[in-house]
């Protein structure tokens, strides 16, 4: 499935699925299932069925990954869509980071096999987040019983990060999980020749049709579903204008759903699965991929509500660029929290976009510029409840950083120990090698507010600083010497 040519406005095409159709047996599975709910009417929505979904975020060459916060909105929206079929998706922790470029952008199928087989886990939908853009991709999945892998672990979905392909929003992450357990396309078998009298579904639903009409085979043609209408587009299609319309075999006029999350409509046409689609989905998790059911989901309190902000506070100035202490408000439920910084309101540049297990974050790296405008937003969750609004967002003004030098000094040169000191107690600088130089300490706490300063006697190679009257909590330690120098995080308890 390539990329649609055709503009749409207020809609970025990105690229379509790159499942392929389902295999025989699949099929095959669906017209059993189908055949056997006729006969007995079966109907099971009334169970709520849990099923844990495993997170693979692979690093673009500069580190990038899909970010953290959409990873929670989109899980928080597919449950919405999965609402009506009573299946309810959770996370299983953590993130896994996996740091191979190589995977992304993804150069093709066989590459995506080999992500699967290196990093999927036992006993969860795993969904890795990659770049599709080369394959001209949105996402793809593989049926039960097909993909990379063996039973417990076998395939997955792979997510395309290029576009808006997995942004909150979109359905695509709810189209390829619909493969993932079972569902095809619509247009299966039709697409490519919708007057075929063997092979492509027909518009009528009737068995009794009189010859030369052929009568309906929805049951063994198609998607297998008789209550998704036989659809014949499999390229990305608007349902805003005039629907495209075909003739059968039988000479009547194709009318396909836009409606349904497996067809090839865009995104924002889509809002259901049919009940036929449902009940087979719902077939298959106890089924052909009973493994997802063990172990049982734990049971975690509700996230509702946003953390109240604490610090920076609204509008703060001279946040110190490479020491900046962020600070809020547990929230019940809550076990984690992601916080973003970022410059741009819509927060698409984030410089810091990560989970963290405690109510506060001190960033140190060098990627926030001195004098300019930031914003900062926490939404707090846990690994079942991602849907609790994100905090508003806060601004303020970041300064100068602190000591940054030209030359930094290497771990092998320099040691500052212990780096938890109990009140009271001193630390130690110890260098591998001699100088003429005295080296100098500067102890910052968290408001960039320098506590303490040191001096060494000219040719000390090591030295002892007390830490009296510092009051417990985290300190950023800077030690310089011949102009070259380093910063090191210090715990006083
Ligand atoms: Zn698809």
């Amino acid at each position: 499935m390539m990329s649609m040519t055709l503009g749409v406005q207020g809609q970025a095409l990105d690229g379509g699925c790159g499942t392929p159709p389902a295999p025989p047996q699949n099929l095959q599975w669906i017209e059993n299932l189908m055949a056997q709910q006729n006969v007995w009417g079966i109907e099971t929505n009334d169970t709520l069925i849990r099923v844990p979904i495993k997170a693979h975020f692979v690093t673009d060459i500069n580190g990038r990954t899909f970010s953290h916060k959409d990873l929670l909105d989109v899980v928080c929206e597919l449950n919405a869509k999965y609402k009506p079929a009573n299946i309810y998706f959770y996370l299983r922790p953590n993130i896994n980071i996996i740091r191979m470029p190589v995977y992304n952008p993804l150069a093709n199928f066989a590459a995506g096999n080999q992500l699967m087989l290196d990093n999927n886990i036992n006993r969860a939908v795993n969904v890795h987040f990659t770049n599709l853009g080369q394959m001209g991709l949105c996402g793809y999945a593989t049926y039960p019983g097909s993909g990379p892998g063996s039973t417990m672990r076998q395939g997955g979905m792979v997510m395309g990060t290029n576009g808006n392909c997995s942004s909150p929003g979109n359905t695509t992450f709810a189209h390829e999980m619909g493969h993932y357990l079972s569902l095809p396309h619509p247009f299966d078998e039709t697409e490519n020749d919708p007057d075929n009298a063997a092979t492509a579904e027909r518009v009528t639903r009737n068995n009794n049709e009189v010859l030369p009409r052929l009568r309906a085979n929805c049951a063994t043609a198609g998607d297998r579903f008789c209550d998704t209408p036989a659809d014949f587009i499999g390229t990305r299609w608007n349902c805003a204008g005039p629907v495209p319309t075909q003739l059968d075999i039988n000479g009547d006029q194709f009318q396909p759903d836009p409606t349904l999350y497996m067809s090839y409509s865009l995104d924002f046409c889509q809002n259901r699965f049919s009940p036929s689609q449902i009940t087979a989905m719902r077939a298959t998790i106890p089924g052909l991929r009973g493994y997802l059911l063990q172990p049982t989901m734990p049971t975690l309190d509700s996230v509702k509500v946003a953390p109240a902000m604490i610090q920076p506070v609204q509008n703060d100035t001279n946040v110190v660029s490479n020491f900046a202490f962020f600070k809020w408000q547990s929230v019940p439920g809550a076990t984690h929290y992601c916080i973003q910084i970022a410059r741009s309101a819509n927060f698409s540049d984030a410089i810091v976009d990560t989970f963290v297990t405690d109510t506060q974050f001190l960033y140190t790296a060098n990627r926030m510029v001195p004098n300019a405008t930031y914003r900062w937003r926490v939404k707090a969750f846990n690994w079942q409840y991602t849907c609790a609004p994100i905090s508003a967002s806060w601004t303020f003004r970041s300064g100068a950083p602190f000591g940054v030098q030209a030359s930094q000094l290497s771990a092998d040169e320099v040691e500052l120990f212990p780096s938890v000191v109990e009140a009271g107690a001193p630390i130690r600088v110890r260098f591998t090698e001699p100088s003429a130089q005295s080296f100098q300490l500067s102890i910052l706490d968290l408001h960039g507010k320098l506590v303490k300063s040191f001096s060494s006697n000219p040719a000390d190679q090591e030295g002892t600083v007390s830490l009296d009257g510092m009051n417990s909590g985290m300190y950023l330690v800077q030690i310089t010497r011949e102009g070259r120098s380093m910063n090191k995080k210090i715990i006083v308890r």
